[in-house]
C-alpha cells in the first residue's frame, strides 16, 4: 500500500514559469517522474515480432508496423 504521508519537493520556479495550470501539471509530472521514480526504461514497443530485434531507428519506409518488412517477407515465401 503506498505511503499516503509520502512527499515530493518541487522547485519554485516550476511554478513560476508555469502560470497555466494544464501546464503546470505536466511539468510537475514530468518533474516527478525524472526525480522520483524508477530510472529504469519503459518496455521497448518497438520490436520486430519476427526475429525480436529493436526496431526503433530503422526507416518507416523498412517497417509495417514496428515489424521488419524483410523478416515478414522472409516469413511469408
Ligand atoms: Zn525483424
Amino acid at each position: 500500500m503506498p505511503n499516503e504521508r509520502e512527499m515530493i519537493v518541487i522547485p519554485k520556479s516550476l511554478i513560476k514559469d508555469n502560470p497555466n495550470d494544464f501546464a503546470l501539471g505536466s511539468k510537475v509530472r514530468e518533474y516527478y517522474y525524472n526525480n522520483y521514480e524508477d530510472q529504469s526504461e519503459p518496455p521497448n514497443q518497438w520490436v520486430c515480432k519476427y526475429c525480436g530485434r529493436d526496431t526503433s531507428d530503422i526507416e518507416y519506409d523498412y517497417l509495417q508496423g514496428t515489424d521488419h518488412l524483410e523478416c515478414i517477407l522472409k516469413t511469408n515465401l
